[in-house]
């Protein structure tokens, strides 16, 4: 008896994968899904059944937001039952943020969704998005000896590695080696073989159930230190009411100036309800804020620690947990905890 093939939806947002240059001006526009798979003959290769959706149109990723993303959700969650995988082709310039915001939306995700995207368009000779293409769609379908999914989390596919999604930042302009998972393995790379890295890969659970969530509060803001930044500058910012949650981009293992200014704004935004996750503008690593006395006082002040988050990953999550509307405390405590493999224990 022969078994059943695997069904998989492409979701088409957009991206350089499917752009063409405009002859008069010379910049890159995006075309249509036909004639992105015009371009990839190979697919019908695959003993997959494909099927697909796309933006209509489709978009530069620097236009994505949390209105497009609950699109995918519920392009997902309404085809959840009929479909192995989900390969999501996204430009790359905000796709960490898309997965990121994906792995919280999604809650309960047992199957493969993952993103991928090229740097150069698919009808350029040299690129990169056919492989890119063609071995996301072969991880979205892969399976164990036992059928169940191989990868049931949303990651990112992109040049020879499969990283998580919530754990991986856009890192090159211009490589086609684009991403990087700075705090967390990657969870395969292709070769000759895919060689799948399974301790590091969520494991499946056959009671979850996909509960997807549509509601993410867009009050906040990445606020990022410098030496000389100003009183005034900061005080604005902190103390405004439109603000619900801040991620406090500080120095290396979450460290800020000293300045009592500073810490007093700091606490009195927090006293005013407002949620502030320190992360590192370092690339790797975790804030560590009771290592220096500079750090020390962030903690005082009720600054929570985003230890090895990624910022789209602490972003995503402070918008998914403002949105479900939970008591500011609550807020506080889950973005300290554990909720998509976002973050290490401490
Ligand atoms: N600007 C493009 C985008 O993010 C870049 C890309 O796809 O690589 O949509």
């Amino acid at each position: 008896m022969s078994e059943k093939r695997s069904s998989i939806l492409i979701i088409y947002t957009g991206g350089t994968i499917g752009m063409i240059r405009n002859a008069v001006t010379g910049a890159l526009e995006s075309f249509n899904f036909d004639h992105l798979l015009r371009h990839v003959p190979e697919l019908r290769q695959f003993n997959l059944n494909i099927s697909s959706r796309a933006f209509n149109p489709p978009i530069d990723s620097s236009d994505m937001n949390p209105a497009l993303w609950r699109r995918i959700v519920e392009i997902i969650h309404t085809n959840y039952d009929k479909f192995d995988g989900f390969v999501i082709l996204h430009g790359t310039d905000t796709m960490a943020f898309t997965a990121s915001a994906l792995s919280f939306m999604l809650e309960g995700l047992m199957k493969p969704v993952i993103l991928t995207g090229s740097q150069l368009p698919i009808g350029v000779l040299r690129t990169d998005g056919k492989e890119n293409l063609l071995t996301a769609i072969e991880i979205a379908a892969a399976k164990n000896s036992d059928g169940t999914p191989l990868v049931p989390e949303v990651c990112i596919y992109f040049h020879q590695k499969l990283m998580r999604g919530n754990r991986s930042t856009k890192t090159s302009a211009d490589s086609f080696n684009a991403f990087t998972s700075n705090n967390y393995p990657n969870l395969a790379v292709s070769g000759m073989e895919i060689q799948y890295n399974s301790h590091f890969i969520r494991p499946y659970n056959a009671e979850a159930k996909l509960t997807p969530h549509y509601k993410m509060s867009s009050d906040i803001i990445i606020f990022s230190l410098f030496p000389g930044i100003q009183q005034s500058v900061v005080e604005k910012i902190l103390s405004s009411g439109e603000i619900k949650g801040i991620i406090f981009r500080t120095f290396g293992s979450g460290n800020a100036p000293k300045a009592q200014w500073l810490v007093d704004a700091l606490s009195a935004a927090t006293r005013q309800g407002k949620v502030i996750v320190n992360v590192t503008q370092c690339n790797t690593g975790s804030v560590k804020m009771s290592l220096y006395e500079t750090g020390l006082q962030l903690l005082d002040a009720g600054i929570i620690s985003g230890r090895d988050m990624t910022v789209e990953a602490a972003l995503t999550k402070m918008m998914f947990l403002l949105g479900e509307e939970l008591p500011i405390e609550e807020v506080r405590q889950r973005m300290k905890s554990n909720i998509a493999g976002e973050i290490s224990a401490s």
